[in-house]
């Protein structure tokens, strides 16, 4: 035997996805309008690499199993802290489209 409490959360989620099924129609997209609208890329494009600087160690794996070879390890001498351990980061990766 069901609870009530279940049986009201069972009608509560139903609501929730009925509001939704109504709404979603005539809702403004939240996203880009792809493919209705494309933006323009560069020719050759594949994508593009980004390295967040502030959580870059410096370990050079990333550099290493590219297979693009689109990451390379730059100059960028800087204190970082590690598991607790400040040490000094020689280098930092650094990502270009490819
Ligand atoms: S060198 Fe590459 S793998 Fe290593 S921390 Fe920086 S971004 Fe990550």
């Amino acid at each position: 035997m069901r609870s009530i409490r279940k049986i009201l959360m069972d009608v509560s989620d139903r609501f929730i996805v009925l509001r939704e099924m109504f709404r979603n129609p005539v809702s403004k997209p939240v996203t880009i309008l792809y493919p209705d609208k494309k933006v323009p890329v560069p020719e050759g494009f594949r994508g593009r690499v980004e390295v967040i600087d502030e959580n870059c160690i410096g370990c050079g794996r990333c550099a290493q199993v590219c297979p693009a070879k689109a990451i390379t390890m730059v100059e960028s001498p800087r204190e970082i802290e590690v598991k607790g351990k400040k040490i000094t980061r020689k280098k930092k990766a650094a990502g270009f489209a490819v």
